[in-house]
């Protein structure tokens, strides 16, 4: 019997409720639960892909190809997992579901509403995810906070599942803020009791509450929390800020919320096996070395608009004993005419990013002409390898306006250009080419050296490829193509040989990294990064 763990958010947005889900779901795999995480999200969108980054952050791929939001992320690194389509639930999902029933006339004679037509469905989901997955826990979130008008049918649908398959199998969770105001930082209450009281209104009592808070929660407040919202004093979770989120299960576990859950949903108690998280806890809190790296982006003033890299490159610090800054730079400020040596100056390494649409684009180029000529360690992941191929046509083959048909339909060097099944292909949602293909590693290459096998499988999202009327002339000239499709027909990853570390790849391996199983690529560079600092100060 699967059980249902619902995670809501109270009093402001932005208070951790993904971390903190992704964190509950790591408590439960540290005791051998197998654990199914799913976002449900209140936007009428039908899934993340067409959302700005600036906006929304990062949209997050799953294996089977699904464009989601950036919480899958944490729940995949935070829980080792691989989420699936049925991992993200919108508001646009289910309508749409529920129109075309409607119109197939599976409802036939009778009035479709939110209530049971939409809550059925979203309940559906909820089940289907945990039977597909034969989870035995599906720990689901809620997006928004509670109080938003769209989130009402999916509170009222997890309302409806603890009716439907027992106290026994549902847990409630509420992450809400405690604030310190005033000038002698009083802990208040009040607006964690407020947040209660909307839920309960809805039917809704939490069983534990995830206390965000600046300083420790006395006891005294503990037991005021506990008696104003009705949470036992066991539920009431203390969560400070820590020194990096991966703690953040630790701290859970250390709280006893492991135990209680278990409990509560009669779980079969098993010890929780730590040692593995402490100890890389332990590394990004205090490790040997650090190393800077600089990564070029266009949508850097969002923190979250590339978190997936930004946590690949954290856990790629891990193996290499080493806390790794990551310097987010505005791609605009390479086309500045400021020279790029003094923008990457201090950086031992450079991630090339992501991304769509012109702007920034020449920026990004420049930023490659320097590492292949510093012999700056370079990864280039999607768009960054598109653009250091432009960068070496232009620059090494001499092929002087090379483009990407993306930026310059016209170039006369049309380097990059679109894959032939995304010709004609007009609608953008959910069209490009998506999710986990297979990729031959060329031996004897850095690549092949970096994975240790001859044949990968990444995520993709993109609609240009490598043009390989041009692959001939890269290669004379020393591009190293060092991955390709099985059927050869798709560049998938380049390098330079006498570089130090110099790799292009057309995916994006930053969505299968975890801190406990860094990906190969974001470990060699960090590695050849490390590795070119210590040699700096040795000189
Ligand atoms: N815009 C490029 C393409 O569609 C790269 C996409 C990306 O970086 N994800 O091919």
């Amino acid at each position: 019997m699967t059980k249902f763990i619902f995670v809501t958010g109270g009093v402001v947005s932005s208070i951790g409720k993904g971390i903190a889900t992704a964190s509950l779901g790591r408590v439960l795999r540290n005791r051998g639960f197998t654990v199914a995480p799913l976002k449900l999200d209140p936007y009428i969108n039908v899934d993340a892909g067409t959302m700005n980054p600036y906006q929304h952050g990062e949209v997050f791929v799953t294996e089977d190809g699904a464009e989601t939001d950036l919480d899958l992320g944490h729940y995949e690194r935070f829980m080792d997992v691989s989420c699936t389509r049925g991992s993200s639930v919108t508001t646009g999902k289910v309508y749409q579901k529920v129109i075309e029933a409607e119109r197939k006339g599976d409802y036939l004679g009778g009035t479709v509403q939110v209530i049971p037509h939409v809550t059925n469905e979203i309940k559906r989901s909820i089940i289907q995810l945990g039977a597909e997955q034969e989870a035995d826990v599906v720990i689901a979130e809620i997006g928004g906070t509670v109080g938003d008008i769209e989130s009402l049918p999916f509170l009222e649908a997890i309302r409806q599942m603890r009716k439907d398959v027992g106290y026994e199998n549902t847990m409630y969770f509420h992450v809400t803020l405690v604030p310190q105001v005033g000038p002698w930082g009083e802990i208040k209450t009040k607006p964690t009791q407020h947040s209660v009281i909307n839920l309960r209104e809805i039917g809704i009592t939490p069983d534990v509450l995830i206390c965000r808070s600046e300083s420790p929660l006395p006891e005294d407040v503990k037991e005021k929390i506990s008696l104003f919202c009705d949470v036992p004093i066991r539920g009431v979770i203390e969560s400070l800020n820590v020194e990096t989120i991966y703690e953040v299960p630790l701290k859970y576990e250390a709280s006893g919320l492991g135990d209680l859950v278990v409990e509560r949903l009669g779980l079969e108690e098993r010890p929780p096996q730590l040692e593995e998280w402490t100890k890389l806890v332990h590394t990004l809190k205090e490790p040997t070395y650090t190393c800077r790296i600089g990564a070029v982006g266009k949508y850097t003033s969002n923190g979250d608009a590339y978190k997936s890299i930004n946590e690949a490159l954290i856990h790629a610090g891990i193996p290499n004993d080493a806390r790794i800054e990551v310097e987010w730079l505005e791609s605009d400020i390479f086309e500045s005419g400021e020279d790029p040596i003094g923008l990457l100056d201090g950086v031992d390494g450079l991630v090339v990013a992501p991304g769509f649409g012109g702007r920034g684009i020449e920026g990004k180029i420049e930023a490659v002409r320097h590492a292949r000529e510093s012999g700056l360690p370079f990864l280039g992941i999607c768009l960054g390898m598109q653009m250091a191929v432009i960068e070496f046509a232009r620059n090494v083959c001499g092929l002087v306006g090379a483009n990407s048909e993306e930026m310059n339909p016209d170039a006369p060097y049309p380097v990059i250009h679109l894959l032939p099944e995304q010709k004609g292909v007009t609608s953008k949602g959910a069209t490009m080419r998506l999710g986990s293909y297979p990729c031959n590693i060329v031996h004897g290459t850095l690549a092949s050296d970096l994975y240790g096998t001859s044949r990968i499988t990444e995520r993709h999202r993109h609609r240009y490829e490598v043009n390989n009327d041009f692959r001939e002339k890269l290669i004379e000239h020393g591009l190293v193509i060092s991955g390709v499709s099985p059927d050869y027909r798709l560049v998938e990853m380049v390098e330079i040989a006498e570089h130090p570390f110099f790799v292009g790849t057309q995916a994006h391996p930053e969505f299968k990294s975890r801190p406990n199983r860094p990906h190969p690529l974001f470990q060699g560079l960090v590695e050849a990064a490390v590795t070119r600092k210590l040699k700096a100060s040795v000189r």
